[in-house]
């Protein structure tokens, strides 16, 4: 236990009482189903399912915080579809893996982070899931070993090969996320794609052959030149955009000086709890602009503010 997890909030007590964005799905993922092809086609004809209405891969809330639905249409093809889950009445919920993407122009922050708050967070969870798994289909039409054209199986969590017979299934992608802390500050960078002022946690990748500790300490060392020891796990989060699992912790820094890697940030900061209560407090004269309260960031510096 560092010293810094002995002194603040446990991270799983902070968890339960900050919900995180796209976590909290309450849906029963129902995987039995995916390789039952009788009680599949059972769920598909059930009265009770529906389908989520996306525009394009994003979301579309009712006034109550849900997501469109609709009843399954006449002529609608199971194989087209996702089965999500049971909702907790038992009901199915598909989605449709044909997706019509609308190219749109590039935006911080990005339109659906607007969107997404208006959904409880259970539909919130339901969504993100959703959308990455029909964004994944979307992008993999064609076998990675032969080229071939795929087609969706397991009731939409696996694709094959026509021709080989390969199975591919939905990535997730893991990234570290983390706070480097030192002396009572704690270091955020800009990123070169972030708008003047809007400060994160420093994230990367986690590379073929690398724990997520040894991700977190070369991430920092990468970034912003800064040696790392002891690597504490924080909290988690599925992040659809489009498919990595945020994984936030937190690094104790064995030094304070700084040398960037300018092509992937701009600007690196150590902050105090003063500066980081203000920017999360929007305060006029706050050194930098805390992430949007839908990012893990976010959740990570209110963690740490205690
Ligand atoms: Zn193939």
């Amino acid at each position: 236990m560092s010293e810094t997890i002995a002194r603040q909030q446990q991270p799983h007590h902070y968890h339960r009482e900050h919900p995180i964005t796209f976590s909290g799905g309450t849906l029963d993922r129902a995987d039995q189903l995916r390789v039952n092809p009788d009680r599949l086609a059972i769920a598909w004809a059930d009265g009770r399912a529906r389908r989520v209405l996306l525009d394009g891969l994003d979301p579309q809330p009712t006034e109550e915080g849900l997501l469109l639905t609709e009843a399954i249409p006449d002529g609608a093809d199971l194989a087209d579809h996702a089965l999500l889950g049971l909702r907790e009445d038992g009901a199915p919920l598909f989605v449709s893996l044909i997706v019509n993407k609308s190219p749109e122009p590039p935006s911080f922050p990005p339109k659906v982070w607007q969107i997404v708050p208006l959904l409880s967070m259970a539909e919130a969870a339901l969504y993100g899931g959703a959308r990455s798994l029909v964004d994944w289909h979307d992008r993999h039409q064609h076998c990675a070993r032969c080229g071939a054209q795929t087609h969706p199986i397991k009731a939409g969590w696996a694709r094959q090969c026509a021709t080989c017979s390969a199975e591919h299934f939905p990535r997730t992608d893991p990234v570290v996320i983390m706070l480097a802390e030192y002396e009572g500050k704690v270091l955020i960078g800009r990123n070169a794609r972030f708008p003047e002022g809007r400060f994160s946690a420093l994230a990367g990748f986690v590379e073929p052959g690398e724990t997520i500790e040894e991700a977190v300490r070369r991430e920092i060392w990468e970034e912003c030149g800064v040696r790392c020891g002891r690597v504490d796990y924080l909290f988690s989060q599925p992040w659809p955009f489009p498919s990595q699992l945020m994984i936030a912790c937190i690094a104790q820094a064995q030094g304070d000086a700084l040398t960037l890697d300018v092509d992937e940030i701009a600007e690196a900061i150590w902050v105090s709890r003063e500066d980081v209560r203000a920017a999360l407090a929007e305060e006029p004269g706050a050194r930098f602009l805390p992430p949007s309260s839908v990012a893990v960031a976010h959740h990570m510096l209110r963690w740490w503010l205690g």
